[in-house]
């Protein structure tokens, strides 16, 4: 039988965001002790966890000491170094392992392991000197995309370029990093999977999400997504064969492009939660918080299915920018399941929060997330009593 790391243990989470924060809450469920380690104090994560390292990544003396307090490290940032998870890996489990994250978290890197497991990506060329770039854009034809190979996420380091941009000026824009160039999709929808493989080769998947973006940032995700059951099916298996072929242990969300021709395209992979699938916290059997957890502590994968068609949109820092948030009339909405992260600064763009909504059909869901969000944008004396 193998190995579980049982409740009572303590999981070790690099990172200390909301997908942090939502997995310490999941852990604590269980009765898990949690250690959070990232840079900055007093996190989304750390406010949920029993212990809060604060260090920078490259503190490699500092992750020592933290995987040794810990049973097993997982991820909530893949951006980490891979000398922190070199320096981790003898005191601690490591999962998903390090080889993993070093794929994921390199735009070239995971195009060339996706291209070399026979994964359909959008056609691209590797850029590291103007020659490169130059005969990309001659080759791919415009409009296409420019993103730096690495510390990339929601729509940071990636520039389009289309007529009358000139190419060398937009990789300047991007301080002339390694980077890939890669064709404008003609898009007709985006969707993601969320997959969990076990220590034991297990492996569970959310149904596909569908999600759309706003300013390159997630804005709304619903559940179903509207498409194809074959299309859906694909999806799957090309997540499954991504889990596989990188014998991962934990969970993984698989970004897909859905082209107007029908064809599926892997935008990206996370080697963590994602994004869209927070409303699986509300609305599916088992979270995508609790499947990490229970993948990475080695114990079976939990129920995936949607309870009831739903959706969730965003709650980004903008929505701060005239004062506080109408909490009181949104939260008058007997459907609507609040999330904030405990930050104390918005900013525009920056994830404050989120809004889950079940329904019928996943078009009422959309509906009412979207009628929530605007009731926090309401304005009045007599609302802020
Ligand atoms: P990414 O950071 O690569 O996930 O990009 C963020 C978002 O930008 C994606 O979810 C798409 O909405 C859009 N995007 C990125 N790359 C492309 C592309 N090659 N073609 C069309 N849209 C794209």
């Amino acid at each position: 039988m193998s190995h579980t790391i049982n409740p009572g243990s303590t999981i070790g989470v690099l990172g200390g965001g909301q997908l942090g924060r939502m997995f310490a809450m999941a852990a604590r469920r269980l009765g898990y002790r949690v250690h959070t380690f990232a840079p900055e104090h007093d996190t989304p994560t750390g406010q949920i966890a029993d212990a809060e390292i604060v260090a920078p990544y490259d503190d490699l003396d500092r992750i020592r000491d933290f995987a040794k307090g810990v049973d097993v490290i997982t991820f909530e940032f893949e951006n980490v170094p891979a000398e922190a998870v070199a320096a981790a890996e003898p005191f601690a489990l490591v999962r998903p392992s390090g080889e993993a994250l070093e794929i994921a978290q390199h735009r070239l890197r995971e195009k060339r392991f996706l291209t070399s497991s026979g994964i359909p990506v959008a056609p691209y060329v590797e850029v590291r000197t103007d020659e490169d770039l130059i005969a990309g854009v001659a080759q791919l034809g415009l409009p296409c995309v420019l993103k730096t190979a690495a510390l990339g996420y929601d729509g940071k380091g990636q520039v389009t370029i289309g007529p009358g941009v000139d190419p060398l000026a937009a990789w300047q824009q991007l301080g002339r990093q390694e980077a890939v160039l890669e064709t404008f999709v003609d898009l007709e929808r985006e969707i993601s999977v969320i997959g969990a493989r076990g220590i034991d080769g297990q492996m569970s998947f959310f149904e596909p999400f569908e999600n759309v973006h706003a300013n390159h940032i997630l804005d709304v995700t619903i559940a179903p997504a509207g498409i194809r059951i074959n299309l859906a099916a694909d999806a799957l298996e090309i997540t499954r064969l991504i889990l596989d072929e990188l014998e991962y242990v934990g969970l993984l969300c698989v970004e897909f492009f859905v082209t107007r021709r029908g064809r599926l395209l892997v935008n990206e992979l996370a080697p963590r939660p994602h994004n869209s699938g927070h409303l699986t916290f509300d609305a599916c059997r088992t979270s995508q918080f609790e499947q990490q957890l229970r993948a990475i502590c080695g114990f079976p994968l939990g129920g995936t299915e949607l309870i009831q068609p739903a959706a969730m949109v965003n709650l980004l820092g903008d929505l701060w920018t005239d004062g506080e948030p109408n909490w009181r009339r949104a939260l008058a909405m007997p459907d609507m399941k609040l999330h904030l992260y405990g930050k104390s600064t918005p900013r525009p763009g920056r994830k404050m929060g989120h809004i889950t909504v079940m329904s019928p059909t996943a078009h009422e869901a959309r509906e009412r997330a979207l009628a929530a969000r605007n009731l926090l944008r309401v304005r009045g004396a007599e609302d802020r009593r």
